[in-house]
């Protein structure tokens, strides 16, 4: 029977919800607890897969091709599970289901109301999780901050399960403690504040884990449980840390799953807990070593903030590559419009260990990666083109070496050459603006092909299963003159007979895949492909 665990959060968003949730999951999952976790995000879109990334961070695809929020990323990362559509819910979503329920007459002629219904379908969503997976734990994060319109019927959804099942509901809140600067004392106000607004929707927090720049101190987390309503070991401290993945850690310094245990009236499992998880987090702090990494991509107009977002999964996964190498990896955000305007810059690129182009849209810097991605290409330095890096990786190939001069991908150019391309199907969709969750998602086969590097890297197995978020391909008529010219094709669709994976030989590491192998990396097994890179790169690093 599943319990389930409702995580909110209190006075502003950004305070790291979504890791924290991840972080609850893997302390459950370490005392031997089967554990699965929900997003639930506000917005009326049916998912994120039209939201652009440099607003909304980066767009995460599960397996069976959910595009989803970056939260879910997280979840998988500290869960070591794969997740499914089922793990994500968003308004748009649940009144899609009741309005087409309501069509098909699913509500025997009466009268379909948001209260009761609206919530109600939320409720099935998340038993349905609970049933389809058997957890013992079901984590529910509801996005936005108490207080908004916006995630009211969410809430009341977690108000009547716990209506329902009073001893299987807990609820957490996420609240965030400010430190004034001129009055240098932690202020728990607007904790109180976000507590009474939960309370207005019927809910009253189980445990309060409270944000803030250091520890709770032993009078803060006595205050909140007076005008919380909490006890006060249930206030959890959340300080500011380093790395995310020290946060279960940090929790359990608080006894946080022994309180959620003691609230449900249960016992650990023998298990190995979070031993392995703290030699991780050792090796993260001590780690002296670098590696640097080079990211060729767009940025224009944002913050290290906002970058950090949209490519949350490739950062995760160098991370999680060059800690197995024991490095500390540093990671550089290099604007391709610049080699564009003055191509003698490229040759910083020699002071970086390896070089990623990274998946995108749009024309914007696409002949400065090209240029990049020529450099690395003449210079040996190991290179790792992810879905656009490797379309664009082809481009660069035929126009430099097959001596196709008007090469390009059709995305950018009409009158090319087009060695990449759109595929009939694709083309359809396109022609009919049917734009949200149409692209080639979620994973597919590749055969991969013996004897290359590719088939080394992944430990010379026949067949792999990788997730993709794309439109176009490289187009196979160009295939035999590429392969003529050295390219090799080391890695099939076999249904599609599609390109999977390019590389160069008579290269230290060049390497182009269509798919996205960061969506696959977990903090304690790396993606083989992120391991051989690193691994390249720290080669190339003692040249
Ligand atoms: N824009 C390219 C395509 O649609 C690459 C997409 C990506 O990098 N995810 O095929």
């Amino acid at each position: 029977m599943a319990r389930y665990i409702f995580v909110a959060g209190g006075v502003m968003s950004g305070i790291g919800k979504g890791t924290a949730v991840a972080s609850i999951g893997r302390i459950l999952k370490s005392k031997g607890f089967k554990v699965t976790a929900i997003k639930i995000d506000p917005y009326v879109n049916v998912d994120a897969g039209t939201m652009n990334p440099i607003e909304h961070g980066e767009i995460f695809v599960t397996d069976d091709g959910t595009e989803c929020d970056q939260d879910v990323g997280n979840y998988e990362r500290f869960l070591d599970e794969n997740l499914s559509t089922d793990n994500y819910v968003t308004t748009g979503r649940v009144y899609q289901a009741v309005i087409l329920r309501e069509r098909n007459l699913g509500y025997g002629g009466r009268c379909v109301e948001v209260v009761p219904d609206i919530p109600n379908e939320v409720i099935f969503r998340i038993k349905k999780v609970a049933k389809k997976t058997k957890a013992d734990f079901v984590l529910i994060e509801i996005g936005g901050t108490v207080g908004e319109y916006q995630n009211l019927l969410f809430l009341e959804a977690a108000r009547m399960m716990r209506l329902q099942k009073p001893k299987d509901v807990l609820f957490i809140l996420i609240s965030y403690l400010p430190i004034p600067e001129k009055i240098g004392e932690m202020k728990t106000k607007p904790t109180q504040t976000a507590v009474r607004l939960l309370n207005e929707a019927g809910i009253q927090p189980d445990i309060i884990l409270g944000r803030s720049r250091v520890l709770l101190d032993e009078p803060r987390k006595r205050k909140i449980s007076i005008f919380c309503n909490v006890l006060k070991e249930d206030v959890i401290s959340a300080p500011d840390i380093d790395s995310i993945y020290e946060i279960p850690l940090n929790f359990e310094k608080d006894n946080l799953g022994k309180r959620i245990f003691k609230k449900f009236n249960l016992r650990a499992r023998k298990s190995k807990n979070l031993k392995n998880w703290e030699s991780l987090v050792k090796v993260i702090k001590t780690a002296k070593r670098k590696v640097q990494i080079g990211i060729v991509g767009n940025y224009f107009e944002t913050g290290e903030f906002t970058l950090m977002d949209s490519y949350i999964s490739i950062i995760e996964a160098i991370k999680h590559a060059s800690w197995s190498f024991k490095r500390k990896p540093e990671i550089f955000w290099l604007s391709a419009e610049k080699y564009e305007k003055s191509p003698e810059l490229l040759k910083e690129l020699k002071d970086y260990d390896g070089i990623i182009v990274p998946g995108g849209f749009g024309s914007r810097g696409i002949e400065g990666k090209i240029k990049a991605i020529e450099f690395c290409r003449k210079n040996r330095i190991p290179y790792l083109g992810l879905c656009l890096g490797m379309q664009l990786a082809v481009v660069e190939f035929a126009r430099n070496v097959c001596d196709l001069k008007k090469a390009n991908s059709r995305e950018f150019s009409k009158n090319c050459q087009p060695v990449i391309d759109v595929i009939p199907e694709q083309k359809v969709l396109l022609k009919e603006k049917r734009y949200g969750g149409t692209m080639r998602l979620g994973v597919y086969k590749c055969e991969l092909k013996e004897g290359t590097k590719s088939w080394r890297v992944y430990e010379k197995q026949k067949y792999i299963f990788e997730r993709h978020r794309h439109r176009y391909e490289l187009n196979n008529e160009f295939r035999e003159i590429l392969e003529r010219k050295g390219m090799v094709m080391a890695g099939i669709n076999p249904e599609r007979n599609l390109v999977e994976i390019i590389e160069l030989k008579n290269h230290p590491f060049f390497i182009g895949t269509q798919f996205h192998p960061e969506f696959k990396s977990r903090p304690l097994t790396p993606h083989p492909l992120f391991r051989e890179f690193i691994r390249a790169a720290i080669q190339y690093r003692r040249r």
